[in-house]
């Protein structure tokens, strides 16, 4: 039988590569909140009519969204491997992940073969 548990040793480089993530993440939102805060004080040099400041805010908030929404990903990731419950099979072809390609991503929910398949149907869906 195939176990669904990953090595201690895959794990450990999983989770060290996501803490590196994540300090790179932390790093990001922090720079991306000053510069939000240094576009409002900006506001006054910025044309009312144009609808620029608020575009610029916008691409900032958004920036920051996606990188919280990674944070958490990451987070919890990090947790479920550290307290063992994280399963490596996949939910598309329900086999096992293989240890290199959690190790070069360790946020993969799909193995390479059903993640290529999704990413064609989406980029479909996007035609
Ligand atoms: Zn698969």
């Amino acid at each position: 039988m195939i176990s669904n548990v990953i090595s201690e040793k895959c794990r450990d480089a999983c989770v060290a590569k996501l803490i590196r993530e994540r300090k790179k993440l932390e790093g990001l939102t922090g720079k991306l909140a000053v510069e939000l805060n240094s576009l409002k004080q900006r506001k006054d040099e910025f044309d009312k009519d144009s609808g620029e400041f608020y575009q610029e805010g916008k691409r900032i908030q958004c920036r920051r969204d996606s990188a919280f929404a990674r944070l958490k990903k990451v987070n919890i990731r990090i947790d479920v491997l550290e307290k063992g419950t994280f399963s490596r099979i996949c939910p598309g072809c329900r086999e096992n992940i293989k240890a290199a390609e959690l190790r070069q991503n360790p946020l993969r929910d799909l193995c390479v073969k059903c993640q290529e398949h999704k990413n064609k149907n989406t980029n479909n869906m996007r035609r």
